[in-house]
């Protein structure tokens, strides 16, 4: 193996970087799970999307720039390291934009992939269910076949983003009478539809970005379907293979907060034990772990392989190491941690408290890690289920 960039890929990374420091802005964006926020943060990625930056690995038809995976890795370090706002568009970009490209006929990758790029259109995950969380194959809302259209009823929840978003993805039962992970299809549903009501959940934070979504006979065409009727899961899960094994989070994500947390030991080091040193150290050296772990998952990818079960390794590695983390940076900071930033005596406690209250949700979204460990030892270890 080879860990040594070539001079392309350097001259990639510094394009980048020379771009996002002219443009990202100097003062954070209010938060993506507001209604300001997320106006602010649709204006930046349609600069980003202007500049080329958007979606680094697309083909540039759909809004791309033509580069591979490992170039997309480059960017996101740059990314991170320029400070520059979350996406809003993640799920789209991260999770629905690769599966178009594997499964989208070539009219749909042509209408849907570009406005996605900008942002233009921001997309919502519709999948869990108030009786079909982790078990996603108890999912009950309807899509019942009329002529050309998908008749929708029933209800998600906890779609991030889901207050701001244009559309939504979704698995819904187009067989009433099937079951399980059987008759399951996968649609594309513009949120403004008639019959469709989103109703914002306020977050931990008091936030209001997520939502539960209620289809009262919505009508979808039929060429809002991706893949086959009854398809739907195998669509799905190749979604869950993206998100969990590779693009939702990519390991810069990680490394950033791992040097901010060095920062942050070095700025409280006179309080710091021999125990809390460790756990920095422990932090950083995992974050570069995780790294060169993606490094080779790209590898992989580029030579023809597929993301599989070992995706679920992936999901508790960069979930835990994250709580891990923000933990650490509390307990550095000790009684401060609770202060909020603009607090009188809060001295640069920054927004370790903000980041820790999301870090606990990430053992819970894109799917449990005990589902997570579930799927590893019957997939990867192949013990019995029961
Ligand atoms: C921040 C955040 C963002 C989210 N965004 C989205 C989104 O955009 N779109 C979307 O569709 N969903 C989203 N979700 C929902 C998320 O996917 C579900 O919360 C998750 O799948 C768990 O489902 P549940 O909440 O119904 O819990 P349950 O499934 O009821 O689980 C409750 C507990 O039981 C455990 N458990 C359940 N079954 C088993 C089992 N077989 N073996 C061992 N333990 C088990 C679980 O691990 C968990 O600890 C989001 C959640 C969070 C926290």
């Amino acid at each position: 193996m080879d860990l040594r960039y070539t001079p392309e890929q350097a001259a990639f990374r510094a394009e980048a970087r020379a771009w996002l420091e002219a443009n990202v802005p100097a003062e954070p964006l209010p938060s993506f799970d507001t209604l300001e926020g997320s106006l602010a943060h649709r204006r930046w990625e349609a600069k980003l999307h202007a500049g080329g930056w958007a979606m680094v690995p697309w083909p540039r038809e759909y809004g791309g720039r033509g580069a591979n995976l490992l170039e997309w890795l480059i960017f996101e370090e740059e990314y991170y390291r320029a400070g520059a706002p979350k996406r809003i568009n993640q799920n789209g970009i991260f999770l629905l934009g690769p599966t178009l490209m594997e499964f989208g006929t070539p009219a749909q990758k042509a209408r849907y992939l570009p406005k996605m790029a900008s942002s233009e259109e921001v997309w919502a995950q519709g999948w869990s269910e108030p009786n079909a969380g982790s078990d996603m194959a108890a999912i009950q809302a309807l899509a019942v076949r009329d002529a050309d259209h998908y008749v929708l009823r029933g209800q998600k929840t906890w779609a991030s983003r889901g207050a701001f978003a244009d559309y939504l993805f979704g698995l819904f039962r187009s067989d009433p009478a099937s079951e399980r992970h059987k008759g399951l299809t996968f649609l594309l549903v513009p949120l403004r539809t008639p019959g469709v009501t989103v109703r914002p959940i306020a977050q931990l934070g008091g936030e209001t970005g997520f939502a539960e979504v209620f289809f009262d006979d919505a009508r979808v065409p039929v060429e809002s379907r991706l893949a086959g009727e009854g398809e739907g899961w195998k669509v799905a899960m190749a979604t869950a293979g993206f998100e969990r094994g590779l693009m939702l989070r990519s390991p810069a994500r990680f490394q950033e907060t791992a040097r901010r947390l060095v920062e942050l030991y070095r700025e409280n080091e006179a309080g710091a034990d021999a125990l809390l040193r460790e756990a920095v150290v422990r932090c950083w050296v995992e974050a570069e772990a995780y790294a060169l772990d993606t490094y080779r998952t790209v590898s992989r990818l580029l030579e023809g392989g597929k993301i599989g079960a070992e995706a679920s390794l992936n999901k508790i590695f960069w979930s835990e190491l994250d709580l891990r983390m923000h933990e650490t940076a509390l307990r550095l900071l000790g009684p401060r941690a609770e202060l909020l930033p603009a607090a009188p005596a809060a001295k640069g406690v920054g927004s370790w408290l903000d980041g820790y209250l999301f870090a606990l949700s990430g053992p819970i979204y894109a799917g449990t890690n005990e589902i997570q460990r579930n799927v590893i030892a019957e997939r990867i270890l192949g013990l019995p289920k029961d």
